[in-house]
């Protein structure tokens, strides 16, 4: 087995009751989560744990304490993207491993060894370590909002995207590929495309994670659409997988144009109205001029990181995008 793969991944109702046993070897746990989470499921996980164990809330390491990991020998990353993104972090400062256990279904970093940190209103990725275990406790997750889980589908779904920029960004700019991890992350994606069920996606979130922790960047994940919704991010404050599969279907129909789509941007986007995730300029509450400014600083993001944009490739300009837009519903 690879260093990068979990080596246990659980996924099912109920699977937090059996924690302890995934905890045999070792004797001094810290649970990493957020001051919610914390109110909501300390008795409950104290419960399971057969009695007190350490917290560690994301504000408190946000604050650099950190000294209740002294003599840890293990850490679980216990919510949402905050908190695992802390484990990770955490997990980094004091060499343990770490031990996923997602709350919510919203983003592929469940198992991914890149840590999302925010710095003056941007983000920006951190690298870490993958965790050494996955415990998916349905019963758990289930009850999250569902606008987290539609960001998890978004965050899956927008792969149509990345993987096609890809390879092109391979093919036509030298850009490294690896063909196993593709078929991953297609996977991951044609899974959730055709099947709505919770356990479909988060095994979908674990295997885009693993799949960019094996191939050592975010790049089979990632392309313009996520630029375009980190260029957001500067003013938004809508989800990241909401964002990101806003910005896929226009990224699709480029790819579409250049021959690098297995998708039709009209049926991704058709996906997106679906599912009422935010799908027109309106439902994300921008004017179109902001958009082609997010777009503007996306591609300036995609230099910056080497990597290849499809709509560099198709020479794109502003009244192009604006009239795919129209053609594609998004006002
Ligand atoms: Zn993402």
């Amino acid at each position: 087995m690879s260093i990068v793969d979990p080596q246990f991944i659980v996924i099912r109702k109920g699977a937090l009751s059996k924690v302890d046993d995934f905890l045999e070897d070792y004797e001094r746990p810290i649970f990493v989560t957020d001051e919610l989470l914390y109110a909501e499921y300390r008795e409950i996980v104290e419960d399971f744990m057969g009695g007190e164990v350490t917290w560690l809330l994301v504000s408190e390491y946000e604050v650099g304490e950190i000294s209740k990991a002294l003599g840890k020998d293990i850490i679980l990353g216990f919510g949402g993207g905050r908190s695992l993104d802390t484990a990770k972090l955490l997990a980094r400062d004091t060499g343990l491993d770490w031990i996923a256990v997602p709350t919510a279904a919203s983003h592929d970093g469940i198992a991914s060894d890149v840590a999302s940190v925010s710095h003056n209103g941007y983000r920006y990725s951190e690298k870490c370590k993958s965790p050494i275990g996955v415990i998916a406790d349905l019963s758990i997750i289930e009850k999250a909002p569902t606008k987290l889980r539609l960001a998890g589908i978004g965050d899956i779904i927008c792969k149509a995207s990345s993987l096609g920029e890809w390879r092109l960004a391979h093919e036509k700019n030298d850009e490294p590929f690896d063909k196993r991890v593709y078929s991953l992350v297609k996977s991951a994606l044609e899974s959730v495309l055709q099947d709505e069920s919770l356990e479909t996606l988060v095994r979908a979130e674990i295997d885009a994670g693993r799949a960019m922790s094996i191939f050592g960047s975010s790049r089979p994940c990632s392309g313009t659409e996520h630029a375009i919704s980190h260029a957001m991010d500067r003013e938004q404050t809508e989800l990241h997988g909401l964002q990101v599969a806003f910005a896929m279907p226009l990224c699709v129909y480029y790819l579409e144009e250049a021959g690098y789509s297995e998708y039709k941007a009209e049926e991704m986007h058709q996906f997106i109205v679906k599912y009422d995730m935010p799908a027109s300029i309106d439902d994300v509450g921008i004017s179109s001029d902001q958009f082609l400014d997010h777009v503007h600083h996306a591609l300036d993001i995609m230099t910056r990181r080497n990597r290849y944009s499809v709509l560099q490739h198709q020479g794109v300009d502003d009244p192009g995008i604006l009239q795919t837009m129209k053609l594609l519903d998004y006002f």
